[in-house]
This record gives structure tokens, sequence and C-alpha cells, in this order.
């Protein structure tokens, strides 16, 4: 039998750079050769918003970004995290097993926690307990995911292991899967590439758009004056002409070092190269878009599949905790 593969991105928004090279390159890859399990997380996108009229049409833009990017309904399920009922039961029942202070302890949660005190919920406390209820609820073994989930899925370990210890082995012990790029940069050179700081390039972006975000990138931060000699190695713009033109690189290191090239130049053929690299997703993007019903269709489809196998799960879950 194949391995499980599950892994969710979250309806915020279209899907950015970040994501793309941090997880959905990896969703892609591991079709296939495992049992894969994709899915739009809506509920965790409520610990959040405050707003969810935008909700509906983020969901769609996020399935379309990753049918786009290569997802295939004919070798994954591919759903929405909301349709699949189920989650709600597992996520109270592996609350039962999970103490607060590691919850408390989480890195994210402080974070979130001081950037909007205004709305600190018991949903958002318990996000780590419902990505864990995610991944379990399909037994899956892989995750593929960025680095900054790293935290998030050690404690799903930990809440996994705590649960076979009370009620018998039932869970996997998930193991997370990183690209070659797990933390992607945002446009300020600073932050991890979010949509909440809009230092994001989303892929699906206009050609023309993306340029106009890759020219207000800021570079390294010592070159002041196009004569100035640079620093690539604290400079995100090469970061990415590493993953974009990895053929150019050892010049390029040594033309930024001596000034032979300035940071606009750099930027442009970037630029040049993001574009030409999404080029193709952009175009079945708009592909799949125009055809009507089809993201409804797949997300039908994905749910019916997954349910399959969430009920199996609560079943099984239901009986070792002594509920039937
Ligand atoms: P966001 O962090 O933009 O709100 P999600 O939380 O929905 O996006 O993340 C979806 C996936 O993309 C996760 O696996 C996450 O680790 C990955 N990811 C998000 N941002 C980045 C980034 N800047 N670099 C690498 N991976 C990222």
């Amino acid at each position: 039998m194949k391995k499980r593969v599950f892994s969710g991105v979250r309806p915020t928004g279209r899907l950015h750079i970040g994501n793309y090279l941090g997880a959905i390159k990896n969703y892609v890859a591991l079709q296939g050769e495992f049992d894969c399990v994709y899915c739009v997380v809506d509920l965790h996108a409520l610990t959040t918003l405050e707003d969810t009229a935008l909700l509906q049409s983020n969901i769609r833009e996020g399935m379309l970004d990753m049918l786009a990017a290569g997802l295939d309904p004919q070798k994954a399920v591919i759903f929405v995290q909301s349709h699949v009922p189920e989650i709600n039961e597992l996520f109270t029942l592996l609350g039962m097993v999970t103490p607060l202070g590691w919850l408390m302890r989480v890195p994210t949660f402080k974070e979130k926690a001081r950037m909007h005190p205004q709305n600190v919920n018991y949903g958002l406390v318990g996000y780590p307990v419902m990505m864990t209820a995610d991944i379990v609820l399909y037994k899956a073994d892989v995750v593929p995911v960025g680095e900054d989930q790293l935290p998030h899925l050690e404690l799903a370990r930990e809440i996994v292991r705590r649960f076979n210890e009370h009620f018998g082995d039932t869970f996997p012990e998930p193991q997370a899967r990183l690209t070659t790029f797990p933390m992607v940069v945002g446009l300020d050179g600073q932050s991890k590439m979010s949509k909440s700081l809009n230092n994001h390039i989303e892929i699906a972006a206009t050609a023309e758009e993306t340029t106009k975000k890759i020219m207000s990138a800021v570079t390294d931060p010592a070159r002041k004056l196009r004569s100035d000699p640079g620093h690539p190695e604290v400079c995100n713009v090469f970061k990415l002409r590493r993953h974009f033109e990895p053929e150019v690189i050892a010049s390029l290191d040594a033309d930024c070092r001596t000034a032979k090239i300035g940071c606009v130049d750099c930027k442009k053929s970037l630029a040049a190269a993001v574009n030409n690299y999404f080029a193709p997703l952009r175009a079945r993007r708009a592909e799949l878009a125009a055809i009507p019903g089809y993201v409804e269709e797949v997300m039908a489809d994905g749910a019916r599949q997954a349910r399959v196998i969430a009920c199996r799960t609560m079943e099984e879950v239901k009986k070792k905790m002594g509920l039937i």
C-alpha cells in the first residue's frame, strides 16, 4: 500500500510564490508515488478572519491556483476542509488529549495574539489541534509544508504520541517534507513572504504586476550607489534568482560583488525569469477558470472521496475512545 500524504492551504487570497516554492511544488511532485490528499483549509482561515465575505471566492481562487500548478484530481483527492464535517468531531476529541500549556507555547499563536490582541479566540489557540486532526483524519504519514509549519508539525507528532499511548496505536506519526526552498523571504527582504504582510507576489499575477512588484524588492541594504560592491549572501533577489535562473548564479555572484551589474538590471532579469517560469501555469489557470462548474465538480468529488476515509477513521477512533 502507498503511504499517504496530506496538506492544506488557507483560503486567505491567491497563492504566492512562497506557498508555491515552499509547499505546492512538493504537493505536485508527490502525486503518483503517494496516496495524496490536499485541501483548502477554510476553517483555519476563520481563526484570523473577521470578515468572511470573500471566503467563497478565496476558496475558488486557491483551488484554481493549485489545479493550475499541477494538482490532478485523477491522482489526488482535492477538497475543501469543512466539506468533510468529521474534522470537527476529531478536533473535539483530540482536544481532550492536548494540554493547554503545549498550545500556549506555540510561537505562531504568541505572534498572532500579539498582532491581533482584539481577536485571540479559542479557535486560534486550538489551531494546531485542528491541524493535527486534518492530518490524522486521513492517517497521513507525510506532510509537505514550508519551514514555518515545522513547530506545528512537531506538536502534531506529540498529540499523536499521546493519543496512541492512551488509546492504543491508531495514527502514524506524521513526518514533514520540505522543498529545497522551504522559507521564501518577502519583497521587503526581511520577513517570510506572506499575504498578511503584503510582501508577496501571487503566482497567478499578470506579468506586469509581477514585474512592478519585483522592481520594488529590497536588495542588499549596504548597496546604496550603483558602484557599491554587492553582498549576494544577504540579498533576497539573489536567492530568488538562484531558484529561477540557476544557470546564471556563478557569474551573477561575481558581477554583483564587483558592481558589474546593478540591482535594477538584476531585478529586471528576475522578473523576466519569474514570468517565464509561471507563464504555462497562468495560461492553464485561465483555461480551467473558463470551464463552467469545473472547480465545483473537483471539490464535490474530492469531498466524497475524503469522507470515505474520514468516516473509517472516526469509527476506529470512537471505538478506541470508548464512545461506541
Ligand atoms: P500563508 O502563510 O501565506 O498564510 P498558508 O498558511 O496557507 O499561507 O500556507 C500554505 C503552505 O505554504 C504552508 O505549507 C506554508 O508552510 C507554506 N508557506 C507559506 N508561506 C511560505 C513562505 N514564505 N516560504 C515557504 N513556504 C511558505
